[in-house]
């Protein structure tokens, strides 16, 4: 698949987007096991992004999705933003505008570990490391209708969080009291996957 500079223009206005729209959501996710401000970082951040697509879109894949990263790592704060940051800044050191499902599948196993080393944490912990390592493995599988699979799949991931007790991040200092609320940072990665997926389903 060729990720060109329409291709790439597209891809983040969708995440961007998509972000934006459910900010509400986010906020009253973190309202409940955080201190609710998950909506307004993270659609800071996207704005930011939303701001400069086209200065973002007009560099290669790479240095696009490196782009995106360093913007949110300046413009969403919190836990999340360097997190993020971090996610996309590693995706963006191994992707190359021509890409296959396995070269993505690498690339996004590399930021997966990124993103666990930067955070100190793993799965099973509530953050969005259950959606994002859960569609991770559907990506390595591969196989027929993979955008839908891989929403399908970081929409379960992210309702799964609700019965988990948080074990980093701000939430954790609730302990037990986390139980039973979806993780704010597991709904916008499920949120980020989902725009993927749709963008990749009308590429190709
Ligand atoms: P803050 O917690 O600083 O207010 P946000 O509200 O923007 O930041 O983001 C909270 C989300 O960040 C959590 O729901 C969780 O998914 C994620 N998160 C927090 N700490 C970690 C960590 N150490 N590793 C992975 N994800 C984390
Ligand atoms: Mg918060």
């Amino acid at each position: 698949m060729m990720i060109d500079r329409q291709a790439r223009k597209l891809l983040f206005e969708t995440v961007a987007q998509r972000v934006i729209a459910c900010a509400d959501e986010l906020t009253d996710l973190d309202r409940a096991i955080g201190d609710g401000d998950h909506g307004a970082n993270m659609r800071r951040g996207f704005e930011a992004v939303l701001a400069a697509v086209d200065d973002l879109s007009a560099r290669n894949f790479g240095e696009s999705l490196k782009g995106v990263g360093t913007t949110l790592v300046m413009k969403v704060g919190g836990a999340s933003g360097p997190l993020y940051g971090t996610l996309f800044l590693s995706l963006g050191k191994s992707l190359d505008d021509e890409v296959s499902r396995e070269q993505v599948a690498d690339a996004f196993a590399a930021a997966v570990d990124a993103v666990k080393a930067r955070g100190k944490s793993d799965i099973g912990q509530k953050t969005m490391l259950d959606v994002l390592f859960p569609v991770l493995e559907v990506l390595r599988e591969g196989g027929d209708h993979l955008p839908s699979r891989l929403k399908e799949t970081a929409r379960a991931a992210a309702e799964k969080t609700i019965p988990m007790r948080a074990i980093r991040g701000r939430a954790s200092f609730l302990g037990e009291r986390s139980v039973g609320h979806m993780d704010p940072g597991a709904r916008s990665s499920a949120l980020i996957v989902d725009a993927v997926a749709d963008v990749m389903e009308g590429l190709a």
